[in-house]
């Protein structure tokens, strides 16, 4: 056979042609190690998702017996143990009656299902016109098609014609730059009040639900919603009957110090999205928590929900799901997240305070994130050209430190900073230190 000259560099299609990734083989805590021997402090968690670090040996222990006892059942032939247990361990952490669970393989995946469900759902109660499900301008709800219909992030949504819908269209909570000009002391929540306008713009008639992240990541750059901003949501969507989505798909388990962060804003959503934390990276896997009143109104309706995916609660995945949350909860980890987070948080506002065109430090638990500006005083941004975040991101690479670039599109000027939940004081030292010397060369980088 004539060997295929590629095969000299690399078959794998990666995001940008043009670039030589390091190829890592091998991890430990929250370390990442290359093929050419170089060493990466993972501060972001790869996307928010390694969050109890690299090769855990519980987790590939578990991983190890489940595969060798039972790794694969088709949900529409069988249910399985592996599955059984991981829906009632999360429904039992979970918020209020959001007591059944759906597994899918990705947290796009969960958004289509909550998209689908949400619709299923009112044409069970006689409403079939209630099809439009509304997001925000700044959001980000997955790639295909369903899910990024509803997502704000102008950065990811190129043209795709007719198969992409506008249904993002809410302005964002976004106190630093506030869409409504107020500054937190003159806030009313406006931007919660957006959601009803939108919805009256729409018709409520035409509206099956609102999807929302707790803290918007990766399309805002850690936006944390001002207080009382989700209750107010809630008696929107409960005024008007329409379903309220949480995207959870960042913040869920453990991440902001809490299981939930719908918990934290006092809310019990309808529909709840996970992904990411839930299987901490050792296997693509997510989930819709679905509230008990959705599932009554089907059982007394069609009793149906056609919808899933070949590898929908496949029993291998769900073994290492419950075996991240044994580990989060047999290692106080929320409490390391909530200590250690400040300790971060404390860090950055320090750095900060050295770094000018380093602002509005903002967060909770173990996800922050800041902005890059050019002038402090007038919180006037860096030219979209200049892509200050990926130059201060490719500085951080050189210190062997891995954070995550985001923030909204053009100016794309915020970092998140989201180490594993498993970190130690000393090392969220290092990370600082790290991130310290980085903004240093970035600021020379710029001046
Ligand atoms: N929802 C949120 C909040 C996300 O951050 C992401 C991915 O970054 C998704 C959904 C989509 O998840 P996935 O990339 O697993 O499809």
């Amino acid at each position: 056979m004539t060997p295929n000259p590629r095969a000299e560099s690399s078959y794998l299609l990666k995001p940008n042609l043009s670039t030589n990734y390091p190829v890592v083989d091998r991890g430990e805590g929250p370390y990442l190690f290359d093929t050419a021997g170089r060493r990466y402090f993972d501060g972001s968690s790869g996307a928010m998702t390694a969050n109890l670090g690299h090769g855990l040996k519980e987790i590939a222990d578990q991983m190890a017996a489940q595969a060798s006892t039972v790794a694969f059942t088709f949900r529409n032939q069988f249910s399985n143990v592996a599955a059984e247990e991981l829906a009632r361990k999360l429904c039992q952490l979970a918020p209020g009656d959001l007591d059944r669970a759906f597994f899918v393989n990705s947290g796009s995946e969960a958004s289509e299902y909550a998209i689908r469900m949400s619709i299923h759902y009112w044409k069970e109660r006689g409403q079939p016109n209630k099809t439009k499900i509304l997001g925000r301008l700044t959001s980000y709800h997955g790639m295909t098609m369903g899910a990024l219909s509803i997502s704000g992030h102008a950065g990811r949504r190129p043209d795709y014609g007719p198969l992409l819908h506008d249904f993002a269209s809410v302005p964002p909570a976004y106190c630093y730059r506030c869409p409504f000009g107020l500054e937190p002391d003159g806030c009313a929540t406006e931007c919660a009040d957006a959601w009803e306008t939108a919805i009256a713009a729409h018709g409520a008639n035409n509206v099956a639900a609102v999807i929302a992240e707790p803290i918007v990541g990766a399309a805002g750059g850690v936006l944390v919603p001002p207080p009382g901003y989700f209750r107010r949501l809630r008696e929107i969507c409960d005024r008007h009957d329409i379903l309220l989505i949480a995207d959870e798909v960042i913040t869920g388990i453990g991440r902001t110090g809490t299981w939930f962060a719908s918990a934290t804003e006092g809310i019990v959503p309808d529909l709840l999205l996970l992904a990411k934390g839930m299987s901490a990276g050792y296997t693509p896997m997510a989930a819709v928590l679905v509230g008990q009143r959705i599932v009554d109104v089907i059982a007394q309706g069609s009793g149906s929900v056609p919808f899933g995916h070949t590898f929908s609660a496949n029993p291998l995945s769900a073994s290492i799901c419950a075996s991240v949350i044994d580990y989060i909860e047999h290692n106080d980890v929320l409490d390391n997240v909530n200590a250690r987070g400040a300790e971060l948080r404390d860090g950055l506002a320090a750095l900060s305070q050295r770094h000018a065109c380093m602002v509005d430090v903002r967060g909770r638990g173990l996800l922050w994130g800041f902005e890059l500006v050019r002038d402090r005083a007038s919180r006037r941004p860096f030219d979209a050209a200049l892509n200050a975040a990926r130059k201060l991101v490719a500085a951080c690479l050189d210190h062997g430190l891995v954070v995550y670039p985001a923030g909204i599109a053009p100016l794309n000027n915020a970092i998140i900073v989201a180490p594993p939940l498993i970190v130690t004081t000393e090392q969220v030292g290092e990370l600082l230190a790290k991130l310290g010397a980085a903004l240093r060369d970035f600021e020379a980088g710029i001046a």
